[in-house]
């Protein structure tokens, strides 16, 4: 056969971007096409921007779930764009391995100016990676091996970080894992507990727990850092998805008033292109884990530090700052948290509204009304989730809205949009849901349909 002389990737696009579903159910995990089109998400999206994803009839969706947060700066961001073209273009010497990279160096110098209590960085290539590192760190510091992790939490899914993975949805069938040990988020008698036995290196914490969006108690987490600290253990926040503003603060920590010994970020930092991970800590902790020129390698990666993710991240960095995107997602999460909370009061399945900056979590609950608690409690007996998923549902197929359920067996939804988004996409999320929720007091129609296909599906699986 021929091959084309050029590399033609928008030709091979056209020519087979329709085939999507089909190459992922026959070259890879066919679970997720399956998926897509039993919750009725199987689109095929040609274009993107800011917010919004656009389909081949040039409709819009109004994008809350951000590829699970990666999005902060919305989708191609024209300074991100450009800093990765200049990148290619200035034909850097990267990942020489031997030698030091500038744009790394100058992230790091960024980065700590965001957490001044640390002094200095590690760079990999993802989430999972970047708290990998802190727990590695934290053990070898201390030289005990026991993490303790809070129940729902989720640090990714490599071996380490599933150790402390608070869901066993995720855990099961993958054990043995690392002796790590879960409390109950807010239970300070258990953390002091476990503290006591005297082998603990750190506890692990995400500030907003990504699943159900779940907050700790006030006051939880700077008694947790007092006690870990008494007990000569370490501090580690995981800022993966809560950090680069997501929460009206750059780190999430800051808003508790602490001061973690590890912090691990990504995502975000990505400003939606190059993958990256950062493990920021103290002086003191890089000296003992690189104590030495035998171990200048001992913990690292490949392609940790790469120029396109450095270029990426300074930039994403530089537009947070230059347009004053924390304090905008902290204003524009106020706005929409308090309009959705108003509802509280109106709908009875809508038991609260939490979360803070762009980081919503809607739940839902029980109703009181008997017209609405037939359907209610055979959704509930099918599988907990399903009238979350439903919501889900109705918001993408009636007003084309993506957002997601938040988690495994939890009735919530969670809104984690492009820090951005403005009035415009306040008020059509809030519309939107507001159409919805008429819909689902009504205890018929279309919503309850799928809901009521869905629980022939849990059934039947
Ligand atoms: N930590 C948190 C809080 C996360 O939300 C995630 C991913 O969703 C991770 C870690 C893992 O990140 P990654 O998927 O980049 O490995």
């Amino acid at each position: 056969m021929n091959q084309p002389k050029s590399f033609d990737l928008t030709g091979l696009l056209a020519a087979r971007g329709g085939e999507r579903y089909a190459l992922h159910e026959q070259h890879m995990n066919r679970q997720l096409p399956r998926m897509l089109h039993t919750i009725g998400f199987d689109k095929v999206y040609t274009r993107a921007e800011g917010a919004y994803l656009y389909d081949a009839d040039g409709s819009g969706y109004l994008d809350m779930l951000s590829g699970f947060g990666v999005f902060a700066l919305g989708r191609h961001h024209p300074v991100i764009r450009q800093a990765l073209h200049d990148v290619l273009d200035a034909e850097l010497a990267d990942l020489t391995q031997f030698d030091c990279a500038p744009l790394a160096g100058l992230l790091a110098e960024r980065l700590l100016e965001r957490a001044p209590h640390l002094d200095r960085v590690y760079f990999s290539n993802s989430g999972t990676e970047a708290v990998e590192a802190g727990l590695k760190f934290a053990r070898y510091v201390t030289g005990r091996k026991r993490i303790i992790y809070l129940d729902h939490a989720f640090h990714g899914l490599t071996t380490g970080s599933l150790s402390v993975n608070g869901g066993k949805e995720f855990r099961r069938g993958f054990d043995p894992l690392l002796p790590d040990s879960e409390i109950k988020l807010g239970d300070i008698a258990a953390l002091e507990r476990e503290l006591r036995k005297g082998d603990v290196a750190g506890f692990v914490f995400e500030p907003i727990q990504g699943k159900g969006v779940s907050i700790p108690p006030p006051g939880f987490l700077s008694a947790a850092q007092e006690l870990v600290h008494r007990h000569k253990a370490m501090m580690i926040a995981d800022e993966v998805q809560t950090g680069v503003g997501r929460t009206g603060d750059f780190f999430a920590y800051e808003y508790e008033g602490i001061t973690p010994d590890i912090v691990a970020t990504a995502k975000a930092l990505s400003g939606g292109y190059i993958p990256i991970g950062a493990t920021l800590a103290a002086g003191s902790t890089f000296d003992k884990v690189y104590s030495s020129m035998d171990r200048v390698l001992v913990h690292d990666s490949t392609f940790g530090s790469n120029a396109q993710a450095m270029a990426a991240a300074l930039a994403t960095l530089h537009v947070v700052e230059s347009e004053d995107v924390v304090r905008r997602a902290r204003e524009t999460g106020d706005q929409l948290r308090t309009r959705l909370a108003e509802l509280v009061d109106k709908y009875e399945l809508v038991a609260e509204v939490r979360g803070r900056g762009l980081m919503i979590g809607i739940e839902f609950g029980r109703p009181s009304s008997w017209k609405l608690r037939g359907a209610w409690t055979a959704l509930q007996t099918a599988r907990k989730g399903l009238f979350a998923q439903t919501v889900v549902h109705a918001l993408f197929h009636q007003h084309q809205i993506l957002t997601q359920v938040s988690g495994d067996h939890v009735e919530v939804i969670k809104l984690i949009p492009p820090l951005i988004i403005g009035q415009r996409e306040v008020d059509y999320f809030v519309d939107s849901f507001v159409a919805v929720m008429d819909d689902a007091h009504q205890g018929a129609g279309l919503m309850w349909d799928f809901g009521r296909s869905l629980m022939k599906q849990a059934v039947r699986s």
